[in-house]
């Protein structure tokens, strides 16, 4: 039968290709880090990846998963509930849920999967699910499982999210989820706001923190610290797979009793394997030096900052805040859609490695190149990617 699956398999890449968003992958001959090297053997410096604390080739980290590799070894060739669970498993849980000011935390194979367990056992149709519009794919497919109703509201909007949950009042429970930040963006969801108007009708709220936890806020818990609503927050999503090390992994922190439920009745926690002891074992070696010293995070602001401000100063047009994801936009340029990939390519010549997103990733028009700062970087190297912005841009006319 294949020969007609083929056929169709062929005509759907071609549409792919041809609408320009076939993603290939470039093949990194390096380990993760500042500076990389790809297999066509130019040497960049990595403006895009989560590397937020640059813990991804930490020396610290890296000796950490080794030593839980060979205490707790490779696998553990069972779900938690059979005979998956370690010391190393519940030491991380109750780290997590420290850092993170929660009751308890629960561990899943990545914060996808976190997402995909989280909302089908805590709401069936008597309840409503109310969702940011620019919630990441992870939540919009977990939202999908659970049988709750749907409502949808306009982005980082109050107006809107009230209105539907003023639509929503009939359901028996409601919960809120947001993104704590929408990562095309760097924006900060305004997790206060929606504490208070889950207060006023009465809704949890879930925040996915996987773009702040560990840097935002000023210990770096995250959204709900920066926005002074720690206790308020009934459920946290985040990832391993990020600031905190960028290995993989995720959990959901929260409530005592909605944590005890989800071991209970999860299906990726209940129907999946344990996360690996090296990567356990790492990420608690990464929240207790998080712990002990801010020096990785003041250095992430610092360094955001000066690009930041070297961008704007260089007459780029940037979406303003404080995130290290710093979008520089080109949606008010001609042929924007073009130039922002043209513009990475001109980059990646220059030795700046930075990804150009155009429709439909983003709306039409607001073409940008994403770049992500981090910690790991020197100033020098963020003032010598300062210099090849400038270049190129104007070369190319942006400008
Ligand atoms: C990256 C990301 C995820 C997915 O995390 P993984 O652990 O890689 O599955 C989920 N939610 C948000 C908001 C993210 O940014």
């Amino acid at each position: 039968m294949y020969g007609r699956f083929k056929d169709h398999m062929e005509t759907q890449l071609r549409q792919i290709r041809e609408r320009g968003l076939y993603k290939k992958e470039r093949v990194l001959e390096t380990p993760q880090g500042v500076e990389i090297r790809t297999e066509s053997g130019a040497k960049v410096l990595n403006f895009c990846a989560n590397n937020y604390l640059g813990f991804c080739n930490d020396p610290r980290v890296m000796a950490a998963a080794n030593y839980a590799f060979f205490r707790w070894g490779f696998g553990l060739a069972s779900v938690r509930f059979i005979c998956g669970t370690q010391k190393v498993h519940r030491e991380l849980e109750s780290r997590l849920a420290e850092f993170l000011g929660m009751d308890d935390a629960i561990l899943y194979s990545s914060a996808f999967d976190a997402n995909g367990g989280v909302f089908e056992p805590l709401l069936d149709e008597t309840c409503a699910i109310v969702s940011d519009e620019l919630n990441h794919a992870s939540i919009i497919d977990g939202v999908r499982l659970a049988k709750a109703k749907r409502f949808v509201y306009r982005n980082n909007r109050m107006d809107d999210l009230e209105d539907q949950l003023v639509q929503a009042r009939e359901a028996k429970f409601k919960l809120i989820a947001t993104d704590g930040v929408f990562s095309m963006d760097g924006t900060i969801a305004q997790v206060d706001k929606i504490c208070d108007l889950a207060d006023r009708y009465e809704a949890l709220v879930l925040v996915d923190d996987s773009h702040a936890t560990g840097f935002i806020g000023p210990t770096g818990r995250g959204t709900h610290e920066h926005c002074g609503v720690m206790d308020r927050v009934d459920l946290i999503v985040t990832t391993f797979g990020k600031a905190l090390g960028g290995a993989s992994g995720g959990c959901v922190a929260g409530r005592r009793e909605i944590i005890e439920f989800l071991r209970q009745r999860s299906r990726p926690y209940l129907f999946s394997n344990s996360l690996s002891p090296a990567i356990t074992g790492a990420t608690v070696e990464v929240l207790k030096i998080l712990g002990e010293s801010a020096e990785l995070r003041e250095r992430l602001m610092s360094n955001t900052r000066l690009f930041r401000d070297g961008i704007e100063r260089a007459g780029f047009r940037i979406v303003p805040g404080i995130h290290p994801i710093v979008p520089v936009l080109f949606g008010h340029l001609p042929d924007d859609a073009r130039l922002s990939q043209d513009f990475a390519n001109a980059l990646l010549d220059e030795g700046i490695y930075v990804i150009g997103f155009s429709y439909p990733v983003v709306p039409v028009g607001k073409s940008r190149i994403r770049v992500q700062i981090s910690a790991a970087h020197m100033p020098d190297q963020i003032a010598f990617a300062l210099d090849k912005f400038r270049l190129v841009g104007r070369k190319l006319g942006a400008i």
